[in-house]
């Protein structure tokens, strides 16, 4: 009688966990299968495609969600358009940077002129002849003024101008100095 209580338990047990762990199993399922859906029309807008994705998890389960995995599109299809724009954006800047402000036609980075509309699109450094944006008030390269009334930036070897005053009593000491080392 006690031994037979203790297979009735013992078998209640059994059921209440195989239950439990069906009804686990089932929405461990039913949470891949909506999962796969979610994800695979996150990447792409092809019906077929999200069909067939769905079908493979809720007929494979989780063999087949590891086949998804494999072979579901890398990208999503936020992930592409954010890629895109910035491509876009890219291309444009290299448009801007390397067109034509008259016609828009291409035109080299070292162009001075357009070579379709004549236009002028870069000036000469008087001093390095390396070319120059317009807009460039000095030469980059050696510090020549590009527009007449800018100040020449002094070169490199030479002491900084601070002012007038301090100028004029600083440069020749300087050179007398450098020429007597020469001589
Ligand atoms: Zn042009
Ligand atoms: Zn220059």
């Amino acid at each position: 009688m006690p031994i037979e209580e203790i297979l009735i338990t013992a078998e209640r047990i059994v059921r209440i966990v195989v239950t439990v762990l069906a009804a686990y199993f089932v929405a461990l399922w039913i949470a891949t299968i909506w999962w796969t859906f979610r994800d695979i029309r996150s990447r792409t807008n092809d019906i077929l495609l999200q069909i067939a994705a769905t079908l493979l998890v809720t007929v494979f389960s989780l063999p087949g969600l590891v086949i998804y995995f494999i072979l579901r599109p890398p990208r999503t299809l936020a992930e592409l358009y954010e890629e895109s724009l910035a491509e876009e954006a890219m291309l444009q800047e290299i448009q801007v940077h390397t067109a034509c402000p008259q016609c828009k036609q291409h035109a080299e980075p070292d162009f001075i002129f357009c070579p379709w509309c004549q236009t002028r699109l870069k000036r000469l450094c008087p001093g390095c002849e390396r070319p120059l944006l317009l807009r460039w008030r000095n030469c980059p390269y050696c510090g020549q003024a590009a527009v007449p009334g800018a100040a020449t930036l002094p070169a490199a070897e030479g002491p900084a101008p601070l002012g007038p005053g301090a100028n004029r009593g600083g440069q020749p000491l300087a050179r007398a100095s450098t020429s007597s080392r020469r001589s």
